[in-house]
């Protein structure tokens, strides 16, 4: 399996590190022979998976079925909340600055997220 990227800021995700995949095929109903569409892979990283779910819905009926099930994934569970702060630490530690690690808010988690 070949690397992916995140759909909306092009981090590259490498095979088995944390992310969201979307997956998509296409197959006709009711018409003989049935056709399939190869399916498509479209992947999320942590922090954007966070970011979408907050923010407002998506224009588009296909951008909208996406968001509403990455948002069922983000509220289902913490465990994508703390992957995206996870990544976001790994950022910050790669700084060349001495500044001071932020300490992430847990006040913050039902709020915004923006980058
Ligand atoms: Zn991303």
């Amino acid at each position: 399996m070949e690397n992916l990227f995140c759909l909306r800021c092009n981090r590259e995700i490498e095979v088995g590190h944390k992310s969201v995949a979307v997956y998509m095929f296409a197959q006709t109903v009711g018409i003989r022979p049935r056709q399939k569409s190869s399916a498509q892979r479209i992947c999320f990283c942590p922090q954007c998976s966070v970011s979408l779910a907050m923010g407002p819905p998506p224009e588009g009926a296909l951008n909208l079925a996406a968001w509403n099930m990455i948002r069922d994934l983000v509220g289902a569970d913490p465990a994508l909340n703390q992957a995206a702060w996870e990544n976001l630490r790994g950022v910050v530690g790669l700084l060349p600055s001495g500044e001071p690690e932020p300490v992430p808010r847990r006040a913050a988690a039902g709020g915004y997220f923006e980058f």
